[in-house]
């Protein structure tokens, strides 16, 4: 089993810590804590396991992040006892090959997103007997006892041959998507989450800041789910800008400050004060902060109006230095969200998965023109390297296997 997978080795993560700024490439070398493998084919750990052979792979801005170390260790998160081994690549459909005998949710031949598994164990996966408030509820990648160890953890990820995985790790993909449609659910979904964390109203003028994969996915996600808001996006590169305005943007923002693009679009009141800080009056009822940056958040902040609300899509695993004034000064919310889970739409509660599903195949989500390069397996270092440089004209990237 081919796999690429990065190792908590502290020596390994503080050297490219300390060489990357002046040799990135560290990274594709026996000095990284991550490797390109090829391991012996793991057993099914036990009865509820399933064994499966990947078809098609995104590369997400967080397996680049793991792979290039960019974790600071004083961030919450590093706090818990995770995993000792993260396998790259979550993106992914995949076709079961093998089942244990209490399998009940897949059989042998069906086509499978990885579900939850990417983030860590949870109650269902770990098979615990009482299961925690956010099982309870379906919001499995916020579960209280992800950090219990218990039970075996599954081998190999979405980077590479295949992997193991708990049934309930897993998402069965109807026969009518492509596998195009299905690599690209799991970043689509959290464009779904992203809005629904913040659904705009009828009228309301949003602003995603950030045009990449999930920006793109925010803005076609409020174009399906609250079609009569104004949507403005700030795009940098032009496959960014082009793709924005296809999938709904009202108003691309490229190249413009970005202060006076705001007021000019709400029509709120830019002032300018003492050294260089700039603050509006007035301005975006939601703003969508799709990079996750320290200036784009503090950008956001100002650029809301009084009581409007920030979401923090982008993630950044490191601390941040900004100024949380209008949380306070203009009673901004700032909210955030990690991935995905469950929703409330339509009368009912379902898995976001199953809700992006459901408008992919009403043609409400496109994928069309969104993944821009495939690669194989072998040309993994070019495959990363085409997925960081968005100059390459990257948008999706994906490792096709079939
Ligand atoms: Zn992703
Ligand atoms: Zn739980």
């Amino acid at each position: 089993m081919r796999t690429i997978y990065v190792d908590k080795n502290i020596p390994r993560m503080l050297l490219v810590k300390a060489v990357k700024p002046v040799w990135r490439n560290v990274v594709f070398t026996p000095l990284s804590p991550a490797q390109f493998v090829d391991l012996p084919e793991p057993p099914l750990p036990g009865p509820r396991w399933v064994r499966v052979a990947n078809r098609m792979c995104g590369i997400c801005a967080s397996d680049l992040a793991f792979l290039y170390v960019d974790a600071d260790p004083k961030i919450g998160a590093a706090a818990l006892p995770g995993n000792q081994r993260f396998y790259l690549g979550h993106e992914v459909v995949s076709t079961v090959t093998e089942i244990g005998p209490d399998v009940t949710k897949v059989a042998v031949g069906d086509r499978v997103l990885m579900h939850t598994r990417f983030q860590g164990a949870n109650c269902l996966s770990q098979e615990l007997e009482t299961v925690c408030r956010q099982c309870a509820a379906g919001n499995y990648i916020l579960c209280e006892n992800a950090s219990l160890g218990r039970g075996p953890r599954g081998v190999g990820g979405g980077w590479g041959d295949g992997y193991t995985a708990h049934e309930t790790e897993l998402f069965r993909a109807p026969a009518d998507l492509s596998d195009e449609q299905a690599t690209l659910v799991e970043p689509l979904a959290v464009g779904v989450h992203t809005v629904l964390r913040r659904l705009p109203e009828a009228g309301e003028r949003i602003l995603v800041l950030g045009s990449g994969i999930v920006g793109l996915n925010v803005i076609q996600a409020a174009r399906a789910l609250a079609p009569d808001c104004h949507i403005s996006a700030i795009a940098r590169y032009p496959q960014q800008v082009a793709m924005a305005a296809r999938l709904g943007a009202d108003e691309i923002i490229s190249g413009e400050d970005g202060y006076r693009a705001a007021a000019r679009i709400t029509g709120a009141t830019l002032y300018e004060g003492m050294m260089g800080s700039r603050m509006l009056l007035g301005g975006f009822d939601v703003v969508f902060d799709c990079v996750g940056a320290a200036h784009t958040l503090q950008d956001s902040l100002r650029w809301a109006r009084a009581g409007g609300t920030v979401v923090l899509a982008g993630v950044r695993l490191e601390p941040l230095h900004v100024d949380l004034g209008p949380v306070w000064y203009q009673e901004v919310d700032l909210i955030g969200l990690n991935s995905h889970g469950m929703e409330t739409w339509g009368g009912r509660e379902q898995q976001t998965f199953a809700l992006t599903i459901a408008l992919l195949q009403q043609g409400k989500l496109a994928i069309d023109g969104l993944i821009t390069h495939r690669f194989p397996l072998a040309e993994w270092r070019e495959a990363i390297r085409t997925a960081q440089d968005k100059r390459s004209g990257a948008i999706k990237v994906v490792f096709d296997y079939r």
